[in-house]
């Protein structure tokens, strides 16, 4: 019997979705963007707007793989869970809002990191001073701290404050990323970071700044969308999100199963 034959589309392209976001969890912890077992990457169910993936609340990112991710709606209800370890309250909240309010957006990405955090704190935020930083000019959103997100009544103010944006600073709290895919979503993260790693370098040299045009600024945002939508758009192959997976076959060849 050829046990292929029984696979639809819907179940190769969840088996995918698993892989890619196992591979997420494990990119985001080599790259050292992890926070013990906190902060979460989610994955909405390829076909379905209510159900997502998110990973089992107490392991660390470099132990998820594509078959222990836990299945939730966006009520919270559990629908599988192969370790039996549940989900992060927390997680579950900022995850499940934008899962249900944004069908547009595949995954969802959240990390507490240092410079990330540092960032969330300045008043004025992310500033547009290089090209990391530039592709983000008008593309961020701020969302003000709530204390830690427990209430389910914090998913409307994440999402009216999110709106149609794929970027959301969270003030005193860290950063998030949506995609069209994961590796859009990690891709936006990697950025967001490495942006916020160099605010912070330039701010603690001292040294006049050279401050590019918003005008400037805003034609590299424009560059970097039509960059970004030719893949997911126009299919072109994600040549950065496949070098980045590559990444983990040496090491961490072991998320895929
Ligand atoms: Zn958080």
């Amino acid at each position: 019997m050829n046990i292929h034959a029984s696979i639809t589309p819907i179940d190769e392209a969840t088996r995918q979705v698993r892989v890619d976001l196992a591979a997420a969890y494990r990119l985001i912890h080599r790259l050292g963007l992890d926070d013990s077992i906190y902060t979460h990457i989610s994955v909405r169910l390829p076909g379905a707007h209510d159900r997502f993936l998110i990973n089992p609340y107490g392991m660390r990112f470099e132990e998820v793989t594509a078959s222990n991710l836990v299945t939730v709606d966006v009520d919270g209800k559990v629908i599988d869970d192969p370790l039996g370890l549940g989900i992060n309250p927390a997680g579950f909240t900022i995850h499940s809002a934008i899962h249900a309010a944004r069908h547009d957006v595949l995954c969802v990405l959240h990390t507490h990191t240092v410079a990330g955090v540092a960032v969330s704190c300045q008043k004025d935020g992310l500033q547009p001073l290089n090209q990391w930083s530039m592709q983000f000019t008008d593309r961020i959103a701020y969302h003000d701290f709530e204390g830690i997100a427990l209430d389910l009544s914090e998913r409307e103010r994440l999402v009216r404050d999110l709106g149609a944006k794929m970027v959301l600073i969270l003030r005193n709290h860290g950063l998030l990323t949506c995609g069209r895919s994961v590796g859009e979503a990690f891709k936006l993260m990697h950025n967001m970071e490495r942006s916020c790693r160099a605010q912070l370098a330039l701010q603690s040299s001292g040294v006049e700044i050279i401050r590019p045009s918003l005008a400037i600024a805003q034609h590299t945002a424009g560059q970097y969308d039509r960059g970004y939508a030719r893949i997911e758009v126009e299919g072109q192959k994600d040549g950065e999100w496949a070098a980045f997976k590559r990444m983990l076959e040496r090491t961490d060849a072991d998320y895929v199963n």
